[in-house]
């Protein structure tokens, strides 16, 4: 059997650690802090800086390292180059190690089970409306969390304050996609939008467009504390267009910082429509959100509704955010089988592209 230097001496280069990845270091800390709901600014220096170095070939790194100027490129600062001087040296960064006590293991301790059987995020915003990366950097974490398909769902254009994609910029959009795919094969990054519930229960895309998306999330941002009598029939207009596939956070509601109430409708209602027309209610993980609150989960499972957990992840590191709503849905003893981004891709596909006659949620898919 080998034994350390039972070939010889040790040479000095085998004592020294080999030297770390920076970029895959720096990465790994704008997640950890994105998981951790900290603020676009605090993370930006870091994803500003990988994105610097991914950039670059590795000996160049090393050279800028060698000549001690690593702080004169783009967007690397004290701490970025700390960091990176750090990984070459092949120790984990201070930095890196500490985020990674601070916040050891999931973001929560139930949902296992389910979040195992999960195949995919069909609710995910990019730097194209207001989310913090651009496209590529949030399908490679889909990819890297072990997802086999993630739906992008950029803003649709009412939401102008989230800088919502006009069809221009959505077609523009699915030429990006479509470009990517190969990159990213054989995780499939699917087209798709979060489009406004308008207050007439229309959606807020062209028809034409949104029958051309691979799946359709469709949320109600405005106007959110109308009454019941005016929310239901809005909901249930939307819910009846073909072209619907998710029914994004019910409620609207948040459950930290200031809070807000849950819009008011008529749940059996809006459920029931669900379920006929074979739309899947959202369990949105959000920490701040955790929408649909427990008591209308049950509610929905009751009616005979299909779901989807999806993050509405605005950041990388938010797409590990799924743990919170498996865990919800555990509680409330949703059948996975219900739950439809635990589906390969083709069954979801095939859900989600029938626009014509959507089989009820209550005969048995699978
Ligand atoms: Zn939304
Ligand atoms: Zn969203």
């Amino acid at each position: 059997m080998p034994t350390a230097g039972g070939c010889g001496r040790l040479s000095p280069v085998a004592a020294s650690p080999a030297p770390r990845d920076p970029v895959a270091d720096l990465r790994r800390i704008a997640f950890l802090l994105e998981r951790a709901l900290e603020s676009t600014y605090r993370v930006r220096a870091f994803r500003t800086a990988a994105a610097t170095l991914a950039a670059l070939p590795p000996e160049e790194i090393d050279g800028h390292a060698r000549a001690g100027d690593l702080a004169q490129l783009k967007g690397l600062g004290d701490v970025t180059t700390r960091c990176v001087m750090e990984s070459l040296s092949g120790s984990v960064p201070e930095y890196l190690q500490a985020l990674e006590e601070e916040h050891p293991g999931p973001v929560t301790a139930g949902g296992a089970r389910l979040r195992a059987v999960l195949r995919g995020d069909c609710h995910t915003h990019s730097d194209w409306s207001d989310g913090g990366s651009p496209i590529p950097e949030m399908a490679v974490t889909g990819r890297e969390l072990g997802h086999d398909y993630m739906v992008l769902t950029d803003h649709s254009p009412r939401l102008t304050v989230a800088n919502g994609l006009s069809p221009e910029r959505l077609r523009r959009q699915l030429e990006i996609v479509a470009a990517l795919q190969p990159v990213l094969s054989p995780f499939r990054l699917l087209t798709g939008i979060e489009v406004d519930i308008l207050e007439d229960g229309a959606l807020d895309q062209e028809e034409g467009l949104l029958a051309g998306l691979e799946v359709v999330v469709a949320s109600v941002h405005s106007k959110l504390r109308m009454p019941a009598a005016e929310m239901t029939p809005r909901m249930i207009t939307a819910i009846g267009n073909p072209n619907m596939d998710i029914l994004g956070h019910c409620t609207g509601r948040y459950v930290r910082g200031r809070g807000r109430p849950e819009s008011q409708f008529d749940a059996d209602a809006v459920f029931g429509a669900c379920a006929e027309q074979g739309v899947a209610v959202e369990i949105n993980c959000r920490p701040e959100r955790l929408d649909p609150p427990r008591r209308l989960l049950r509610q929905a499972i009751e009616a005979g509704c299909l779901f989807s957990i999806d993050t509405d992840a605005h950041a990388p590191g938010q797409l590990d955010w799924q743990r919170y709503g498996c865990e919800r849905a555990e509680e409330c003893g949703i059948d996975p089988a219900r739950v439809v981004n635990t589906w390969p891709v083709e069954d979801l596909l095939a859900w989600a592209g029938d626009h014509s006659h959507r089989p009820s949620a209550r005969k048995s898919r699978r």
